[in-house]
């Protein structure tokens, strides 16, 4: 297990000599002990990323850069279970959800390798005449800054679109699960990338996020959390002109139609708000379902969000582990507290931060549960009459992040996909990322795209070169 800062290629304790123990929401104890960086670690950090961009990262050839990340990508692949581990460990995250998570990292570096030789400029025929093209070049030290709902996904897809455009990082994963990450950040000196291209530095949010991204060498913050952090960051980065993409918290709606297969629509709606125990930014939180399937809808859903497995995340069997800390599950059941309509919710197991699922039919839109995100395992329902009334009822929230619909019918599909505000969606499905296409929100869920090409695109500054032919 990886317990230091990663710096230059090699682990180290930190400046401070402070540590940060970790606590296995599984079973309420602390389990290891992380170095945690301070301010003097961040001046360390973000000088060697930038010695490393200078002597060569940004220069590499493509082609270089691109094998460096297929090979960190096999060795993401051969060390796939150990991470998957740490992740189950550190976050309580269901064995068979963070394998998928591990293999999905493999994934996305795979990806960028071969986005590389599709970042492509233009030649533009300018009025004058000569030749003008535009290129695209690295920005420099990007500040990665992650969640730790998905600590290792996360870290995997701004890690990998940043070093693909021949930036180096300082990633930053959340003081509570820096486990995989301090492994992807040894597993790159061990693919070759050279010694402070990726830095990985644990540490509290306030302390090092504030020195990193103020830091003058820093010229890109990438930010995934809450939404009032992001807030935070978007003003301190304004201080320098940085470029920011901030992925925040949200609010998504289901969105039932009576002409949906509402077998399918039931039995897949339970996993798209409960899954990783709804401490998910897409979880869909606010089911809407057309009167005359509501009753049928609701029933089917409790039967089965009540067959869904909690426990211990090391089963296979297990599909909702414990919350990530005692904290987050008492956050949670606040939320609950005194609320007569609420199914499920109840504390399970003698130790361990676990809760099971909690459904509330017949929600009011002026309810705190309905409106604020839970960031928990916790599903409000409501029916609706008319598209019209059910689309105001849905953008009347501070969020956009994602969202599902559910009919058969083609042209209410396209019609309702145009009108929900959010910065995914899915028809027939609760899938809201795929690596190969951008992901992010509007309004509070922030700005900016992770995934696919435009991920990419945001880790490069667009620069036109005219040349003379005369
Ligand atoms: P958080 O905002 O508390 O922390 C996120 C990260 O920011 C952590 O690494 C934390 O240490 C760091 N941080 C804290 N203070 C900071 C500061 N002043 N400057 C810089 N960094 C600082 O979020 P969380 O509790 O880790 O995650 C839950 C939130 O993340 C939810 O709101 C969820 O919706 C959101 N989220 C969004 C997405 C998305 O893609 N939109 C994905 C996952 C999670
Ligand atoms: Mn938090």
């Amino acid at each position: 297990m990886i317990t230091g800062l990663i710096i230059d290629g090699c682990e180290r304790a930190g400046a401070s000599g402070r540590t940060t123990p970790l606590i296995n929401p599984a079973t309420g104890e602390v389990f290891c002990e992380t170095a945690a960086a301070s301010a003097a670690d961040v001046e360390t950090a973000v000088a060697g990323a930038q010695r490393a961009f200078e002597q060569g990262w940004r220069d590499l050839a493509p082609g270089k850069r691109a094998e460096a990340l297929l090979r960190l990508a096999a060795l993401i692949r051969e060390n796939a279970e150990e991470i998957a581990r740490l992740d189950m460990q550190n976050v309580g995250k269901p064995i068979t959800d963070a394998r998928a998570e591990a293999a999905l990292g493999a994934r996305i570096f795979e990806y960028y390798a071969g986005a590389i030789a599709r970042l492509c400029g233009e030649t533009i025929p300018v009025a004058g005449g000569g030749f003008d093209f535009t290129l695209r070049q690295p920005v420099g030290v990007a500040v990665l800054i992650a969640p730790w709902n998905f600590p290792f996904p996360i870290a995997c897809w701004k890690a990998a679109p940043a070093l693909a455009a021949g930036n180096c990082a300082v990633l930053k994963p959340a003081s509570l699960s820096p486990l995989s990450a301090l492994r992807l950040g040894a597993l790159a000196s061990e693919a070759g990338i050279p010694p402070g291209v990726l830095q990985v530095l644990p540490g509290p949010g306030g302390e090092i996020g504030d020195a990193l991204v103020t830091h003058p060498l820093t010229r890109k913050v990438s930010f995934t959390g809450s939404t009032a952090i992001g807030r935070r960051i978007m003003e301190l980065a304004a201080r320098g002109l940085k470029r920011i993409s901030l992925e925040l918290g949200g609010k998504s709606p289901n969105i039932v139609f009576a002409d949906a297969d509402l077998q399918k629509a039931a039995s897949s709606s339970p996993m798209s708000v409960f899954g990783n125990a709804g401490q998910d930014c897409c979880a869909r939180s606010r089911i809407f379902v057309e009167r005359p399937v509501y009753g049928r809808f609701v029933e089917k859903f409790i039967e089965a969000a009540r067959g869904l497995v909690v426990g211990d995340p090391e089963r296979e069997q297990t599909r909702i582990g414990p919350l990530v800390s005692a904290a987050q599950r008492e956050s949670v059941e606040e939320f609950l507290l005194n609320d007569h309509r609420v199914l499920g919710g109840e504390r399970v197991g003698g130790r361990g931060f676990y809760l099971r699922p909690a459904t509330i039919p017949g929600c009011d839109t002026t309810d705190k549960v309905w409106r604020e995100e839970v960031f928990g395992p916790v599903a409000c329902i409501r029916p609706f009459d008319t598209e019209e009334a059910m689309l105001r009822e849905v953008n009347d929230s501070p969020y956009g992040l994602s969202g599902s619909i559910w009919t058969n019918d083609l042209k209410r599909a396209l019609r309702v996909a145009r009108r929900v505000e959010s910065g995914v969606l899915s028809v027939n499905s609760h899938s809201s990322v795929h690596v190969e296409a951008p992901f992010g929100g509007c309004k509070q869920s922030g700005l900016g795209r992770d995934l696919g090409m435009s991920a990419l695109e945001g880790y490069t500054e667009l620069k036109n070169v005219f040349i003379a032919e005369e």
